[in-house]
């Protein structure tokens, strides 16, 4: 548990596999009726919830002071604990309204249509198949508090408040302290990685890459606040990292733009081979070629609807 400013405190949360990242930050946001607040809880599991229980002992309170859980988005990365903390303490769960709506539906939609639909050669269906399978929420979990862009978050004495910011996923959000001049990002903005687009909750005809530079344009408005990731460690300069993150979905656009124009009729398969991957696309297997081909995807989507990149 680290105390980032007068009332708000960090605990850091293993994820339970090795990936990009290791760990997810917790966010403690005290009331001043005695209570305290949660934004995205981490992974689901015993040890968590042990480290989550020793981090509020530290900060001076107890899981029966929790009085509320945000999450920034659905991934059980952010949400996780706070649908044990639901079920089994009745803590409210404040997300954003889609993604409230998105935990109805499958993250990812049906196995077999995405094969039709990218081209996928003979060879890589079982492959592609194995890594496509729809990943469920855990039955029965739902908002108890339904948020909209500009709503402030119910904590009493700390004005919060949501920034709509689609892109990682349909309903991800910012949260804006007011007071304190504090920003937490969820997976929207992380200092080091760059964070993955169309990864929930989107429907066929949206544009997560439209959404998303939309989003990475709003971060200009905050960047005199401390920035406090989903992922990582803090950092001023919400604007300018943005703008990085944006430039580099940019680059790859124009790079599937010029792709598509030299081989119009090309497969999103055929079209994903031929991009300069880092690492090369033939080291790209199972998930991380499953991402490779629903970004690809995602950018000519965009190009579709838009008719230009970078728009
Ligand atoms: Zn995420
Ligand atoms: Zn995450």
């Amino acid at each position: 548990m680290t105390s980032i400013a007068e009332g708000v405190w960090v605990v850091e949360l293993p994820l339970p596999h090795r990936g990009v990242v290791e760990t997810t930050n917790c966010y403690l946001l005290a009331d001043d009726a005695g209570g305290v607040h949660l934004v995205d809880p981490g992974w689901d599991t015993p040890d968590n919830h042990a480290r989550l229980e020793a981090g509020l002992t530290d900060a001076g309170f107890a899981l029966d002071d929790v009085r509320s859980v945000t999450a920034t988005h659905l991934h059980p990365d952010h949400l996780g604990l706070g649908s044990r903390l639901r079920s089994e303490r009745g803590v409210p769960v404040a997300l954003h309204r889609l993604e409230h709506e998105a935990l109805t539906r499958p993250l990812y939609p049906e196995p077999d249509e995405t094969i039709a639909r990218w081209g996928i050669p003979a060879d890589f269906v079982d492959e592609v198949r194995a890594n496509v399978l729809p990943r469920s929420q855990p039955p029965g979990l739902a908002a108890d508090v339904v948020l909209e862009d500009g709503d402030l978050l119910p904590l009493p004495g700390r004005a919060v408040r949501v920034v709509h910011t689609p892109g990682h996923t349909v309903g991800s959000i910012c949260l804006h302290d007011e007071s304190a001049a504090l920003l937490m990002t969820g997976d929207h903005v992380l200092p080091i990685v760059n964070p993955g687009l169309g990864l929930g909750g989107f429907l066929p005809d949206d544009d997560p890459l439209g959404l998303a530079l939309d989003s990475y344009a709003r971060m200009a408005a905050y960047d005199d606040a401390e920035v406090l990731p989903g992922h990582g460690v803090r950092f001023h300069g919400v604007a300018t990292r943005a703008t990085q993150i944006a430039d580099r979905h940019r680059r790859r656009g124009a790079e599937i733009a010029a792709l598509v124009d030299a081989d119009p009729g090309a497969s999103v398969w055929q079209i994903a081979s031929r991009v300069n991957w880092t690492g090369g696309w033939e080291a790209l297997v199972g998930f991380l070629r499953l991402s490779a081909l629903s970004q690809t995807e995602m950018h000519l989507r965009h190009l579709a609807r838009r008719g230009t990149l970078g728009k």
